[in-house]
Protein backbone atom coordinates (compact mmCIF):
# COMPACT_ATOMS: atom_id res chain seq x y z
CA UNK A 1 0.00 0.00 0.00
CA UNK A 2 0.97 3.32 -1.02
CA UNK A 3 2.46 5.61 1.99
CA UNK A 4 3.15 8.53 0.03
CA UNK A 5 0.12 11.64 0.63
CA UNK A 6 0.27 14.01 -1.26
CA UNK A 7 -1.69 16.80 0.51
CA UNK A 8 1.09 15.78 3.39
CA UNK A 9 3.91 16.37 1.45
CA UNK A 10 2.88 19.48 -0.33
CA UNK A 11 2.76 21.69 3.56
CA UNK A 12 6.60 20.77 3.27
CA UNK A 13 6.67 23.35 0.53
CA UNK A 14 5.34 26.54 1.49
CA UNK A 15 5.79 28.69 -1.97
CA UNK A 16 2.79 26.31 -3.41
CA UNK A 17 0.88 28.11 -1.65
CA UNK A 18 1.26 31.20 -3.13
CA UNK A 19 -1.47 32.64 -5.65
CA UNK A 20 -0.16 33.98 -9.18
CA UNK A 21 -2.44 36.84 -10.61
CA UNK A 22 -4.91 35.85 -7.98
CA UNK A 23 -4.70 32.06 -8.70
CA UNK A 24 -3.22 29.26 -6.92
CA UNK A 25 -0.08 28.32 -8.20
CA UNK A 26 0.06 25.64 -10.36
CA UNK A 27 4.17 24.66 -10.57
CA UNK A 28 4.33 22.27 -14.03
CA UNK A 29 8.06 23.85 -14.20
CA UNK A 30 10.05 21.13 -11.90
CA UNK A 31 12.80 20.53 -14.97
CA UNK A 32 14.06 23.98 -14.64
CA UNK A 33 14.62 23.87 -10.62
CA UNK A 34 12.54 22.30 -8.11
CA UNK A 35 10.66 23.95 -5.38
CA UNK A 36 12.43 23.31 -1.40
CA UNK A 37 10.48 21.99 1.17
CA UNK A 38 10.82 23.55 4.41
CA UNK A 39 13.45 21.45 5.91
CA UNK A 40 15.82 22.87 3.24
CA UNK A 41 15.13 26.85 4.17
CA UNK A 42 15.62 26.23 7.78
CA UNK A 43 18.69 24.32 7.89
CA UNK A 44 20.13 27.04 5.34
CA UNK A 45 19.21 29.79 8.27
CA UNK A 46 20.46 27.35 10.86
CA UNK A 47 24.12 26.93 9.02
CA UNK A 48 24.01 30.83 9.17
CA UNK A 49 22.44 31.55 12.65
CA UNK A 50 24.37 29.18 14.73
CA UNK A 51 27.33 27.03 13.11
CA UNK A 52 28.80 29.92 9.92
CA UNK A 53 32.34 28.78 9.79
CA UNK A 54 35.11 28.42 7.13
CA UNK A 55 36.02 24.71 6.68
CA UNK A 56 38.70 22.68 6.57
CA UNK A 57 40.79 25.78 7.87
CA UNK A 58 40.45 26.80 11.97
CA UNK A 59 41.21 24.66 14.97
CA UNK A 60 38.29 26.91 16.68
CA UNK A 61 34.73 25.17 17.46
CA UNK A 62 32.83 26.81 14.83
CA UNK A 63 35.39 25.96 12.09
CA UNK A 64 35.21 22.06 13.32
CA UNK A 65 31.46 21.97 13.47
CA UNK A 66 31.21 23.26 10.33
CA UNK A 67 33.48 21.11 8.39
CA UNK A 68 31.79 17.99 10.28
CA UNK A 69 28.75 19.43 8.82
CA UNK A 70 30.11 19.27 5.23
CA UNK A 71 31.84 16.19 5.60
CA UNK A 72 28.54 14.29 6.76
CA UNK A 73 26.68 15.93 3.72
CA UNK A 74 29.21 14.30 1.62
CA UNK A 75 29.25 11.04 3.30
CA UNK A 76 25.15 11.57 3.20
CA UNK A 77 25.33 12.13 -0.86
CA UNK A 78 27.73 9.30 -1.27
CA UNK A 79 25.52 6.91 0.15
CA UNK A 80 22.50 8.26 -1.34
CA UNK A 81 23.65 6.92 -5.08
CA UNK A 82 25.35 4.08 -3.70
CA UNK A 83 28.96 5.74 -4.35
CA UNK A 84 31.51 3.25 -2.44
CA UNK A 85 33.14 6.31 -0.48
CA UNK A 86 32.50 9.74 0.67
CA UNK A 87 35.67 10.79 -1.19
CA UNK A 88 33.88 10.45 -4.79
CA UNK A 89 31.87 13.46 -3.98
CA UNK A 90 32.96 16.42 -5.37
CA UNK A 91 31.13 19.63 -4.45
CA UNK A 92 30.36 21.88 -7.88
CA UNK A 93 27.99 24.78 -8.54
CA UNK A 94 25.67 22.09 -10.44
CA UNK A 95 26.07 19.88 -13.35
CA UNK A 96 27.20 22.56 -15.44
CA UNK A 97 30.20 22.78 -13.44
CA UNK A 98 30.85 19.68 -13.20
CA UNK A 99 30.84 18.49 -16.51
CA UNK A 100 33.12 21.56 -17.46
CA UNK A 101 35.58 19.89 -14.40
CA UNK A 102 35.83 16.41 -16.15
CA UNK A 103 35.92 18.19 -19.84
CA UNK A 104 39.13 20.44 -18.71
CA UNK A 105 40.24 17.82 -16.07
CA UNK A 106 39.93 14.89 -18.54
CA UNK A 107 40.36 16.75 -21.42
CA UNK A 108 44.22 17.69 -20.69
CA UNK A 109 44.81 13.58 -21.05
CA UNK A 110 42.95 13.18 -24.32
CA UNK A 111 45.22 13.05 -27.96
CA UNK A 112 44.43 14.41 -31.18
CA UNK A 113 41.75 12.27 -32.82
CA UNK A 114 40.95 10.71 -29.71
CA UNK A 115 36.45 10.80 -29.78
CA UNK A 116 33.82 12.03 -27.63
CA UNK A 117 30.42 10.32 -27.87
CA UNK A 118 27.15 12.41 -26.32
CA UNK A 119 23.60 12.01 -28.42
CA UNK A 120 21.55 14.83 -30.42
CA UNK A 121 19.15 15.07 -26.91
CA UNK A 122 22.31 16.74 -24.65
CA UNK A 123 21.61 19.76 -22.58
CA UNK A 124 24.03 22.64 -23.90
CA UNK A 125 25.85 21.86 -20.94
CA UNK A 126 26.95 18.80 -21.98
CA UNK A 127 27.63 19.96 -25.60
CA UNK A 128 29.56 22.99 -25.35
CA UNK A 129 32.28 21.82 -22.79
CA UNK A 130 33.46 19.46 -25.04
CA UNK A 131 33.21 21.73 -28.54
CA UNK A 132 35.89 24.11 -25.91
CA UNK A 133 38.18 20.48 -25.73
CA UNK A 134 38.00 19.95 -29.32
CA UNK A 135 39.11 23.18 -30.43
CA UNK A 136 41.75 23.17 -27.14
CA UNK A 137 43.06 19.60 -27.95
CA UNK A 138 42.09 18.56 -31.29
CA UNK A 139 39.52 16.02 -30.22
CA UNK A 140 36.40 14.97 -31.98
CA UNK A 141 32.72 15.23 -31.19
CA UNK A 142 30.86 12.67 -32.25
CA UNK A 143 26.44 12.72 -31.79
CA UNK A 144 24.42 9.78 -31.30
CA UNK A 145 21.30 10.56 -33.55
CA UNK A 146 17.46 10.69 -31.90
CA UNK A 147 15.16 9.08 -33.81
CA UNK A 148 11.22 10.22 -34.18
CA UNK A 149 9.58 8.88 -31.05
CA UNK A 150 12.66 10.59 -29.38
CA UNK A 151 14.88 7.78 -28.39
CA UNK A 152 18.58 7.48 -29.24
CA UNK A 153 19.49 5.41 -32.47
CA UNK A 154 20.83 2.42 -30.74
CA UNK A 155 22.37 1.35 -34.00
CA UNK A 156 23.93 3.99 -34.93
CA UNK A 157 25.33 4.04 -31.51
CA UNK A 158 26.59 1.00 -31.76
CA UNK A 159 28.63 1.93 -35.02
CA UNK A 160 30.01 4.74 -33.48
CA UNK A 161 31.33 3.39 -31.01
CA UNK A 162 35.27 2.18 -31.96
CA UNK A 163 38.70 1.90 -30.04
CA UNK A 164 38.88 6.09 -30.66
CA UNK A 165 35.42 6.53 -27.84
CA UNK A 166 37.35 7.88 -25.25
CA UNK A 167 34.48 9.19 -23.64
CA UNK A 168 30.64 8.65 -23.72
CA UNK A 169 28.76 11.31 -21.80
CA UNK A 170 24.97 11.33 -21.88
CA UNK A 171 21.73 12.35 -20.42
CA UNK A 172 19.79 9.95 -18.44
CA UNK A 173 16.46 12.15 -18.34
CA UNK A 174 15.98 14.30 -21.27
CA UNK A 175 14.60 17.75 -20.02
CA UNK A 176 13.09 18.34 -22.86
CA UNK A 177 11.51 15.15 -24.02
CA UNK A 178 11.01 13.09 -20.85
CA UNK A 179 12.82 10.09 -21.99
CA UNK A 180 14.61 7.65 -20.10
CA UNK A 181 17.95 6.29 -21.94
CA UNK A 182 19.11 3.00 -21.54
CA UNK A 183 22.10 3.74 -19.53
CA UNK A 184 22.78 -0.73 -18.86
CA UNK A 185 22.99 -1.01 -22.22
CA UNK A 186 24.88 2.29 -23.27
CA UNK A 187 27.36 1.91 -20.51
CA UNK A 188 27.83 -1.90 -21.28
CA UNK A 189 28.78 -1.13 -24.65
CA UNK A 190 30.79 1.80 -24.66
CA UNK A 191 32.55 0.03 -21.50
CA UNK A 192 33.56 -3.19 -24.37
CA UNK A 193 35.31 -0.32 -26.11
CA UNK A 194 37.12 1.20 -22.89
CA UNK A 195 35.54 4.47 -23.14
CA UNK A 196 34.99 5.96 -19.84
CA UNK A 197 31.40 6.78 -19.25
CA UNK A 198 29.54 10.24 -17.74
CA UNK A 199 25.83 10.30 -16.90
CA UNK A 200 24.11 13.64 -17.07
CA UNK A 201 22.22 12.85 -13.90
CA UNK A 202 20.54 16.26 -13.78
CA UNK A 203 16.75 15.34 -14.84
CA UNK A 204 17.03 11.70 -12.95
CA UNK A 205 18.09 11.88 -9.26
CA UNK A 206 14.77 13.89 -8.23
CA UNK A 207 12.62 10.86 -10.20
CA UNK A 208 14.49 7.71 -10.30
CA UNK A 209 16.68 5.62 -7.90
CA UNK A 210 20.59 5.96 -8.89
CA UNK A 211 23.09 3.71 -7.52
CA UNK A 212 25.88 4.45 -9.69
CA UNK A 213 27.66 1.52 -8.71
CA UNK A 214 24.89 -1.10 -9.84
CA UNK A 215 25.33 1.88 -13.21
CA UNK A 216 29.05 0.92 -13.55
CA UNK A 217 29.61 4.76 -14.70
CA UNK A 218 32.79 6.41 -14.16
CA UNK A 219 31.52 9.80 -13.51
CA UNK A 220 27.78 11.21 -12.62
CA UNK A 221 26.38 14.63 -12.80
CA UNK A 222 23.69 16.48 -11.19
CA UNK A 223 22.46 20.08 -9.65
CA UNK A 224 21.22 20.53 -6.41
CA UNK A 225 18.66 22.99 -7.28
CA UNK A 226 16.68 20.56 -9.17
CA UNK A 227 16.38 17.82 -6.09
CA UNK A 228 14.50 20.36 -3.86
CA UNK A 229 18.04 21.85 -3.05
CA UNK A 230 19.54 24.92 -3.37
CA UNK A 231 21.10 26.74 -5.96
CA UNK A 232 24.89 27.03 -6.83
CA UNK A 233 25.61 23.43 -5.28
CA UNK A 234 26.16 20.40 -7.29
CA UNK A 235 27.91 17.13 -7.25
CA UNK A 236 30.28 15.68 -9.44
CA UNK A 237 30.55 12.13 -8.41
CA UNK A 238 33.81 10.27 -9.99
CA UNK A 239 35.60 6.76 -8.95
CA UNK A 240 38.05 7.69 -6.67
CA UNK A 241 41.20 6.41 -8.63
CA UNK A 242 40.54 8.05 -11.64
CA UNK A 243 39.80 11.30 -9.58
CA UNK A 244 42.44 10.54 -8.03
CA UNK A 245 44.22 10.48 -11.49
CA UNK A 246 43.35 13.40 -13.26
CA UNK A 247 44.92 16.50 -13.06
CA UNK A 248 42.93 19.49 -11.36
CA UNK A 249 40.75 21.56 -13.07
CA UNK A 250 41.48 25.01 -10.66
CA UNK A 251 43.98 26.21 -8.51
CA UNK A 252 43.73 27.94 -5.28
CA UNK A 253 43.33 26.99 -1.72
CA UNK A 254 41.87 23.72 -0.33
CA UNK A 255 43.39 21.92 -3.15
CA UNK A 256 46.44 21.80 -2.50
CA UNK A 257 49.02 19.83 0.17
CA UNK A 258 52.10 21.85 0.06
CA UNK A 259 52.73 25.05 -2.28
CA UNK A 260 56.34 26.74 -2.65
CA UNK A 261 57.06 28.93 -5.95
CA UNK A 262 58.63 26.30 -7.39
CA UNK A 263 56.50 23.54 -7.08
CA UNK A 264 52.67 22.80 -5.73
CA UNK A 265 51.67 18.83 -4.72
CA UNK A 266 47.94 18.20 -4.41
CA UNK A 267 44.86 17.00 -2.42
CA UNK A 268 43.73 13.65 -3.25
CA UNK A 269 39.93 14.23 -4.26
CA UNK A 270 37.65 15.26 -3.66
CA UNK A 271 39.44 18.17 -2.24
CA UNK A 272 42.08 18.66 -5.16
CA UNK A 273 38.88 19.16 -7.22
CA UNK A 274 37.36 22.11 -4.88
CA UNK A 275 39.85 25.15 -5.00
CA UNK A 276 38.89 27.65 -2.43
CA UNK A 277 36.39 28.31 -0.14
CA UNK A 278 33.57 25.89 -1.09
CA UNK A 279 29.72 26.72 -0.76
CA UNK A 280 29.02 25.03 3.06
CA UNK A 281 25.53 26.20 3.56
CA UNK A 282 24.72 24.82 0.14
CA UNK A 283 26.33 21.28 0.55
CA UNK A 284 24.40 20.68 4.04
CA UNK A 285 21.65 22.04 2.65
CA UNK A 286 21.28 19.61 -0.25
CA UNK A 287 22.03 16.42 2.19
CA UNK A 288 19.28 18.05 4.07
CA UNK A 289 17.00 17.97 0.75
CA UNK A 290 18.37 14.11 0.50
CA UNK A 291 17.68 13.45 4.48
CA UNK A 292 13.88 14.60 3.40
CA UNK A 293 13.92 12.46 0.35
CA UNK A 294 14.79 9.44 2.67
CA UNK A 295 12.01 10.47 5.07
CA UNK A 296 9.14 9.99 2.36
CA UNK A 297 8.29 6.54 1.09
CA UNK A 298 10.50 7.36 -2.24
CA UNK A 299 9.09 4.66 -4.45
CA UNK A 300 5.56 5.57 -3.58
CA UNK A 301 6.57 8.89 -4.35
CA UNK A 302 8.13 8.43 -7.87
CA UNK A 303 5.16 5.93 -8.83
CA UNK A 304 2.24 8.87 -8.17
CA UNK A 305 4.85 10.85 -10.03
CA UNK A 306 4.74 8.40 -13.55
CA UNK A 307 0.88 8.27 -12.56
CA UNK A 308 0.35 11.81 -12.97
CA UNK A 309 2.58 12.16 -16.06
CA UNK A 310 0.45 9.42 -17.90
CA UNK A 311 -2.55 10.94 -16.67
CA UNK A 312 -1.62 14.03 -18.07
CA UNK A 313 -0.25 12.74 -21.67
CA UNK A 314 -3.70 10.97 -21.55
CA UNK A 315 -6.38 13.85 -21.41
CA UNK A 316 -3.82 16.00 -23.41
CA UNK A 317 -3.70 14.18 -26.21
CA UNK A 318 -7.67 14.34 -27.73
CA UNK A 319 -7.10 18.20 -27.62
CA UNK A 320 -7.23 19.18 -31.14
CA UNK A 321 -3.94 19.85 -33.47
CA UNK A 322 -1.99 18.25 -30.34
CA UNK A 323 1.37 17.34 -31.25
CA UNK A 324 3.87 15.83 -28.58
CA UNK A 325 7.26 16.22 -29.44
CA UNK A 326 8.62 12.63 -28.08
CA UNK A 327 7.15 9.54 -27.37
CA UNK A 328 9.59 7.11 -25.70
CA UNK A 329 7.71 4.21 -24.53
CA UNK A 330 10.18 5.40 -21.23
CA UNK A 331 9.57 8.43 -19.64
CA UNK A 332 9.27 10.21 -17.23
CA UNK A 333 6.21 12.90 -15.95
CA UNK A 334 7.92 15.35 -18.26
CA UNK A 335 5.99 16.64 -21.31
CA UNK A 336 6.96 18.92 -24.28
CA UNK A 337 3.90 19.78 -26.79
CA UNK A 338 2.90 22.14 -29.42
CA UNK A 339 -0.03 23.08 -30.11
CA UNK A 340 -1.05 24.06 -34.00
CA UNK A 341 0.09 27.03 -35.15
CA UNK A 342 0.68 28.65 -31.48
CA UNK A 343 3.71 29.76 -30.59
CA UNK A 344 5.14 28.49 -27.83
CA UNK A 345 5.70 31.87 -26.17
CA UNK A 346 2.36 32.68 -26.32
CA UNK A 347 0.72 29.32 -25.12
CA UNK A 348 3.31 30.00 -22.17
CA UNK A 349 2.02 33.50 -21.38
CA UNK A 350 -1.91 33.07 -21.29
CA UNK A 351 -1.24 29.76 -19.07
CA UNK A 352 0.64 32.09 -16.62
CA UNK A 353 -2.02 34.62 -16.52
CA UNK A 354 -3.96 31.67 -15.13
CA UNK A 355 -1.54 30.64 -12.22
CA UNK A 356 -0.02 28.12 -13.87
CA UNK A 357 3.96 28.00 -14.49
CA UNK A 358 5.46 26.19 -17.66
CA UNK A 359 8.41 26.17 -19.77
CA UNK A 360 8.46 27.27 -23.24
CA UNK A 361 11.19 27.86 -25.82
CA UNK A 362 14.22 25.75 -26.58
CA UNK A 363 14.98 24.39 -22.79
CA UNK A 364 18.96 24.28 -23.82
CA UNK A 365 18.93 21.66 -25.97
CA UNK A 366 19.29 24.03 -30.05
CA UNK A 367 20.14 21.07 -31.58
CA UNK A 368 17.54 18.86 -30.94
CA UNK A 369 15.09 21.70 -31.45
CA UNK A 370 16.62 21.62 -34.92
CA UNK A 371 16.27 17.58 -35.06
CA UNK A 372 12.47 18.15 -34.79
CA UNK A 373 12.43 21.13 -37.13
CA UNK A 374 10.53 23.22 -34.22
CA UNK A 375 11.78 26.52 -32.87
CA UNK A 376 10.53 25.38 -29.44
CA UNK A 377 7.96 23.75 -27.49
CA UNK A 378 5.99 24.46 -24.23
CA UNK A 379 7.45 21.82 -21.54
CA UNK A 380 5.13 20.31 -18.63
CA UNK A 381 7.26 19.33 -16.21
CA UNK A 382 5.73 17.11 -12.48
CA UNK A 383 7.29 16.47 -9.30
CA UNK A 384 5.68 14.21 -6.44
CA UNK A 385 3.92 17.23 -5.08
CA UNK A 386 1.61 18.07 -7.97
CA UNK A 387 -1.79 16.84 -8.07
CA UNK A 388 -4.14 14.78 -10.58
CA UNK A 389 -6.43 18.32 -9.48
CA UNK A 390 -3.79 20.57 -10.95
CA UNK A 391 -3.33 18.66 -14.13
CA UNK A 392 -7.34 18.74 -14.16
CA UNK A 393 -7.02 22.77 -14.00
CA UNK A 394 -4.02 22.57 -16.16
CA UNK A 395 -6.33 21.27 -19.10
CA UNK A 396 -8.95 23.48 -18.20
CA UNK A 397 -7.06 26.45 -18.91
CA UNK A 398 -4.75 24.63 -21.71
CA UNK A 399 -8.10 24.33 -23.52
CA UNK A 400 -9.62 28.13 -22.87
CA UNK A 401 -5.99 28.94 -24.17
CA UNK A 402 -5.85 27.43 -27.05
CA UNK A 403 -9.67 28.69 -28.22
CA UNK A 404 -8.43 32.50 -27.38
CA UNK A 405 -5.04 31.57 -29.47
CA UNK A 406 -7.07 29.52 -32.44
C1 LIG B 1 19.45 21.76 -15.89
C2 LIG B 1 20.26 20.79 -16.68
C3 LIG B 1 21.63 20.96 -16.85
C4 LIG B 1 22.36 22.17 -16.32
O1 LIG B 1 22.19 22.31 -14.95
P1 LIG B 1 22.70 23.65 -14.21
O2 LIG B 1 22.05 23.55 -12.87
O3 LIG B 1 22.18 24.80 -15.03
O4 LIG B 1 24.19 23.59 -14.17
C5 LIG B 1 22.33 20.01 -17.55
N1 LIG B 1 21.72 18.92 -18.04
C6 LIG B 1 20.40 18.72 -17.90
C7 LIG B 1 19.77 17.49 -18.46
C8 LIG B 1 19.63 19.65 -17.22
O5 LIG B 1 18.32 19.46 -17.09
Amino acid sequence: MSTFHVNQVRKDFPILDTKIHGKPLIYFDNGATSQKPTQVISRINRYYENENANVHRGVHYLSDQATQAYEEARTNIASFIGASSPKEIVFTKGTTDGINTIAYSLGELLQVGDEILISGMEHHANIVPWQLLCERKGTILKVIPVLEDGTLDLEAFSRLLSNKTKLLSVVHVSNTLGTINPLDFLIKQAKSVGALVMVDAAQSIQHLPIDVQTLGCDFLVFSGHKVFGPTGIGVLYGKLDLLNSLPPYQGGGDMIDQVTFEKTTYQEAPLKFEAGTPNIAGAIALSEAFHYLNSLDLQSAFAHELTLGQYLRANMKDLPSMRFIGEAPDTCATLSFLVGKIHPLDLGTLLDKQGIAVRTGHHCTQPLMHRFNIPGTVRASLAFYNTQEEIDQFIIALERSIHLLS
